[in-house]
């Protein structure tokens, strides 16, 4: 059976399921799903005199970490449909063989479904609502993933009122004494389908013939209708780029909770967005919110379709390597603000400020940039990006960033050498295009580089390849210098007081190498970069930092100002507690002109045409 995640909701109205779960919510207080599933075994093509294996993922695709579900999972039962128990042993640490199955065979556990902050990847089942990931609970029958799966909802619709899901429904119309039945044609598409059952906003609206669903959770002064409208913005913007939109239905659910880490997971017909709530007048929270829905909705094209060969079919038991996130994480990076400013939602500064803060300022300030390969980082991701630690700023970098800057790269790269006439753009399309000639493969990095070729007429090879194998710096100044732009140091601003002023604002910031934190009362060193003062001056993770200039510090911005009123002139001396010992520090910062990227001075109207054709907005 051909590899698919491709479901329309007509494909599931009055199916019939083999293998059924129910769950139930009566314990959602206390975080508890009671599951049941049944499983018919009595087709043509399942014997029961053959073993029964299930089993649950260790991991959640687009997210490259083992994290062990079943660890969530208790109190299994397994009998026939009548109620005897059957003989059945644990055969891995995720994985039960039920010896001889009878006809029908259920399975019964419950689930704890409260991950506090990580809920994108896991679950939340409170009082509330009621967040699930299949793949966290719902275990697979071993050879029969291609089957249709249904789930029954079994929960008060008086209370909770709302459920929305890329799932379909299996009947046109429920009675209210009945449980809901929504089904997937097959168990990928079961586990890529999250839901949010509760009484939270929803709106949607038509784009040509699919339908694209808002439904926002949480906590705070947001205004839904203002965000279900920049997502109608979004969707029109990604879809002209694309040339439609590959599905029938798509849900956006959006988590918005007070204490909710931020992060984002791509499925085929729904992504889930999470932020943290809090002060919504703030820009920069809006600007984050649409980059990441923007992002999130780029992966429906780059990954969930177009992909490397290694990340669909997936094998649930175990991590998948691929060499090649660079592509499916590094270009949606590019793109997610790209997007942001194609919506009209960054002006054309504010894009250019992102690009200096959040790309290149970010990635100049990691010295492991220079320690690993992209496809390396790539690779190894599962136990570097997804494990980082105090040291990892001097070993790796992110393949998100990385990958985004490759991808500025090879636009710049490909709208020079066609003398504005090709941008990546014509080399994504292109990609589209032979996924639809072949959605059960993914594809290589020799095949990637065809199609842009061949879409753009620009030899891209051996560059490519350079930027993808090595640890060299990318040649930013040269593909920027010819595309006209340039990274460079911003004038220093001068700081001279003014009347009233306070004095912190006297100071010009200087730059140590040092990320400092603040932990239960401590002033401690989180990380230090290599090559930098910091380094040299013997400071190290970990160490408390008590005094600067013989003063007590008593927090990061203070240790920051006593730095400043020092100078550069001479050094600071720092006392510091590791372990058990006291030690002096000589520390002397720098100051560390600013860098921004911009249109460089020198460009000639050639290069001005292309600048335009790179950022227009249609
Ligand atoms: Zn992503």
């Amino acid at each position: 059976m051909a590899y698919s995640i491709e479901q329309r909701d007509e494909q599931l109205l009055n199916t019939t399921a083999p293998i059924r779960y129910h769950w139930y919510f009566d314990n959602a207080h206390r975080h508890l799903v009671r599951i049941v599933m049944e499983i018919d075994n009595n087709s043509d093509n399942n014997s029961t005199a053959e073993p029964l294996t299930l089993g649950l993922p260790v991991w959640i695709p687009g997210s490259y970490k083992v994290r062990d579900y079943i660890s969530t999972l208790g109190s299994f039962t397994v009998t026939d449909a009548d109620g005897t128990a059957l003989v059945w042993q644990w055969i891995s640490k995720n994985r039960l063989q039920i010896a001889s199955p009878t006809q029908s065979v259920h399975v019964e556990y419950f689930y704890y479904a409260f991950e506090r902050d990580s809920t994108i990847r896991s679950s939340h089942v409170t009082r509330s609502h009621a967040f699930i990931n299949p793949v966290t609970c719902a275990l697979y029958v071993e050879g029969r993933e291609h089957e249709i799966h249904h789930v029954c909802f079994h929960y008060d619709r008086t209370k909770w009122a709302t459920i929305s899901t890329p799932l379909s429904p299996v009947k046109s119309a429920v009675a209210s004494d009945e449980p809901l039945v929504l089904g997937a044609l097959n168990y990928d598409i079961l586990v890529d389908s999250p839901v949010e059952i509760g009484n939270h906003f929803v709106s949607k609206f038509l784009y040509e013939n699919s339908v694209v669903e808002t439904a926002v959770v949480g906590r705070g002064n947001y205004d839904a209708d203002w965000i279900a409208r920049q997502i109608e913005t979004i969707v029109t913007t990604e879809a002209q780029m694309w040339g439609g939109l590959p599905f029938d239905r798509y849900v956006f659910i959006i988590h918005l909770f007070p204490t909710m880490r931020g992060g984002g997971l791509e499925h085929a017909r729904c992504s889930v967005n999470a932020v943290e709530s809090g002060n919504w007048s703030d820009t920069a929270k809006l600007h984050n919110l649409l980059s990441l829905l923007c992002h999130e909705f780029f992966h429906v094209w780059n990954i969930k379709r177009i992909r490397p060969r290694e990340l669909g079919p997936f094998d649930y038991n175990q991590e998948n390597l691929t060499r090649m996130l660079w592509l499916v994480e590094g270009a949606t990076s590019y793109y997610d603000d790209m997007l942001t400013y194609r919506c009209g939602f960054y002006t054309r500064d504010e894009y250019f400020k992102v690009i200096s803060k959040d790309h290149l300022g970010r990635f100049f300030r990691t010295p492991g940039r220079l320690q690993a390969s992209i496809k390396d980082n790539s690779y190894q991701a599962w136990v570097k990006l997804y494990l980082p630690h105090d040291e990892s700023v001097n070993r790796n970098v992110s393949y998100y960033l990385h990958g985004g800057l490759i991808f500025m790269l090879l636009d710049f790269w490909i709208i020079t050498q066609s003398k504005g006439i090709k941008r990546l753009d014509d080399g994504f399309r292109a990609l589209w295009s032979v996924y639809q000639q072949r959605p059960a493969t993914g594809i290589t990095e020799d095949e990637f580089i065809e199609v842009v070729e061949s879409a753009t007429g620009v030899t891209v090879r051996e560059r490519l390849t350079q930027w993808l194998n090595s640890t060299a710096e990318l040649p930013f100044d040269e593909v920027f210098g010819a595309m006209g732009l340039a990274w460079q140091p911003a004038p220093v601003k001068d700081v001279k007081p003014s009347e009233g002023t306070q004095p912190m604002t006297l100071v010009q910031k200087l730059f140590t190498g040092a990320t400092l934190k603040a932990e239960n009362g401590k002033i401690l060193v989180a990380q230090v970069e290599e090559n930098t003062p910091a380094e040299a001056s013997g400071l190290a993770p970990d160490d408390e930092i008590l005094f600067v200039n013989s003063t007590r510090v008593a927090s990061v911005d203070d240790v920051e100002y006593q730095l400043a009123k020092r100078g550069t002139e001479s050094a600071s001396q720092l006392v510091i507690a590791s372990d058990a010992a006291m030690e002096a520090i000589a520390l002397q910062p720098v100051l560390q002109p600013e860098f921004v990227f911009a249109v460089a001075e020198a460009a000639n109207d050639e290069q001005k045409r292309w600048i335009e054709f790179w950022l227009a907005r249609s």
